[in-house]
């Protein structure tokens, strides 16, 4: 998972969005000219809102118009289009900044759901880039009333979803070959100390059943690793370390692939038993580097 607070997509210009918007041709323009002045002065409150997390929202004031408003979001102008587009797929990311699923996240999310708060339908920093898994989970739930929190947190605005990383532990049993994944969520010491943090955290993975998720993901992909072994002679260890390498030490524990491949690695007795797999069902042994020879020409 990672904070956007510091990259380009938290930097877009609301200004630029609603100007997008009211001067495109788009049949209803005026019904959102006559707001727009209200609208952004409700913009001014939305940091605010997203950080007050024990606060409940208050009704929207924008119910009679959020016909418009989402219909702007749902059937954009041209030039508005361009930004929920390179926003929704022109972001960098390869893990959901929600969840930590290790794919690049194709949909938006309204943080603040656009169906209870339509006036934030276009505003740039509630919508945030999301995995497809997380989205119809998510879908308008935002406040817990018995905790009387705010049950997800803003990859736009809080920091704390980056200080969370993975890990899975993987039991295998060498008579039976089941294998039972455990994923574990880890905290800094910095949130650690903090008990509203820790029970934010806590509303917002099983909020979005990350748990459930993650054993799914696992399993699914240890089938496809098993079928790929069973039919291709190759290293395992080497092969799930190179995927471990492809991301950068910092992002290594933040996303659910990397935390599975060394999950993976650490029981040997399971690495044997996929290396078993294999045509020739050879353990492989680390092979000596090529020695290399110039080429003189
Ligand atoms: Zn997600």
């Amino acid at each position: 998972m990672k904070y956007l607070g510091y990259t380009r997509i938290k930097k877009a210009s609301h200004k630029d969005w609603l100007l997008n918007s009211t001067s495109s041709k788009k049949g209803n323009v005026d019904e959102l000219k006559d707001i727009e002045g209200k609208l952004i002065d409700v913009y001014k409150h939305y940091d605010g809102i997203v950080k007050k997390h024990s606060k409940k929202i208050g009704k929207s004031q924008f119910k009679k118009s959020s016909g418009v408003l989402k219909d702007f979001y749902n059937k954009p102008p041209a030039s508005l289009k361009k930004e929920l587009l390179k926003r929704r797929n022109e972001h960098g990311l390869s893990e959901c900044p929600f969840c930590g699923n290790p794919v690049s996240p194709n949909t938006l999310d309204h943080f603040i759901p656009k169906n209870d708060w339509p006036e934030f339908s276009i505003f740039p920093n509630n919508l945030v880039p999301q995995c497809r898994d997380c989205a119809p989970i998510k879908g308008d739930d935002y406040f817990d009333d018995t905790e009387k929190l705010a049950i997800f947190h803003s990859p736009m605005y809080h920091k704390a979803l980056s200080e969370v990383t993975f890990s899975i532990a993987i039991d295998f049993d060498q008579t039976t070959k089941s294998i039972s994944v455990t994923p574990k969520f880890w905290l800094t010491d910095d949130i650690n100390s903090c008990a509203v943090s820790v029970k934010r955290l806590t509303l917002h993975f099983r909020g979005l059943q990350v748990k459930k998720r993650i054993i799914t993901y696992s399993n699914r992909m240890l089938r496809h690793w098993k079928s790929l072994l069973r039919e291709n002679d190759f290293d395992i260890s080497d092969a799930l370390q190179t995927r471990i390498n492809e991301r950068t030490s910092d992002d290594q524990d933040k996303n659910w692939e990397t935390a599975l491949y060394k999950g993976i690695l650490k029981n040997q007795d399971l690495v044997n038993y996929l290396e078993s797999l294999t045509p020739t069902g050879k353990t492989h042994v680390q092979k000596p580097k090529a020695q290399i020879h110039e080429l003189e020409l």
